[in-house]
């Protein structure tokens, strides 16, 4: 991990609590500004370049005092919801979901594993709809953006299936719309396999998943279907669970086994978050 050296907020800063910085919803995704607690840096005067001597004589370097602003746009180029600007891992209460415990401690887990500029595994947590998945997700992009300055994008899977469809009415091609999702080093996709899994949403996630396996890039993502391959079942059957259809049969065999490769898979359990949260 690379601690950021900057000129941190005032650790008493009741507005954030010495982190600096401050997260809070926008119209669409959650935004993250720096702390009006955050001094002109001493070092480089705010100018956010220091002359250093080198063995080539005096060169300029950038300031460690920049390595907030750049973790801050990181973050507002994430495209997390703002719904979930506030969702941290300190923030998410196992007390009052203990049945997602085991989840909220693998993601810890799997942060602490974090390799910068290495292949990591990624990770999909699976589960009913409200146990705390997105926030989890959440939890992790927000970490690897402000404790390691790592670049990572947020995307809803029917919203990402949504840009398509418009772009490809207004004559853009897919391959614009999914290069920056390609390229990014983390994508977090939420609600992996939601959608109505016809031939061509199988085939775009097919290019997505493909193309950044190709690229030993890491995927994280959040999804309400079993995580078992195809099992023929196309209808939610509430009688029986077991013949619903699981996250193979929404995105394919190929998909599903590349996934199984790329990711850990882990379940979170537990009674209806939202419910609980008030
Ligand atoms: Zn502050
Ligand atoms: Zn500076």
């Amino acid at each position: 991990m690379t601690a950021p050296t900057r000129p941190a907020g005032q650790p008493d800063c009741p507005i954030c609590k010495g982190q600096g910085y401050v997260i809070r919803p926008g119209p669409e995704h959650a935004q993250a500004t720096l702390c009006e607690c955050v001094g002109r840096c001493p070092l480089c005067d705010g100018t956010g370049f220091r002359v250093v001597e080198g063995r080539e004589g005096a060169v300029a370097r950038r300031c460690t005092c920049r390595v907030l602003p750049d973790r801050i746009d990181l973050f507002n180029r994430a495209g997390i919801p703002a719904r979930h600007a506030t969702s941290t891992f300190e923030s998410f209460d196992v007390r009052r979901n203990p049945g997602a415990r085991g989840a909220f401690s693998a993601s810890r887990t799997w942060l602490k594993g974090w390799r910068q500029g290495e292949e990591n595994r990624g990770l999909i947590l699976t589960g009913p709809v409200g146990r705390g998945k997105t926030h989890l997700l959440c939890g992790i992009l927000r970490s690897l953006v402000f404790d390691h300055g790592v670049e990572v994008r947020f995307v809803e899977f029917t919203h990402l299936l949504s840009a398509l469809k418009a772009g490809f009415d207004e004559g853009i091609g897919e391959a614009v719309t999914l290069q920056p999702l390609v390229r990014v080093p983390v994508l977090a996709i939420d609600e992996l396999g939601k959608g109505r899994a016809t031939e061509w949403e199988l085939a775009i996630v097919d290019s997505l998943v493909s193309r950044r396996y190709n690229a030993l890039a890491t995927v994280l993502a959040t999804t309400n279907f079993r995580a078992v391959g195809p099992t023929g079942c196309v209808e939610a059957n509430l009688a029986d669970p077991e013949k619903a259809p699981s996250l193979g049969d929404r995105v394919g065999e190929r998909v599903f086994s590349r996934l199984k490769e790329m990711c850990q898979f882990v379940p979170v359990g537990g009674e209806d978050y939202r419910c609980l949260v008030t």
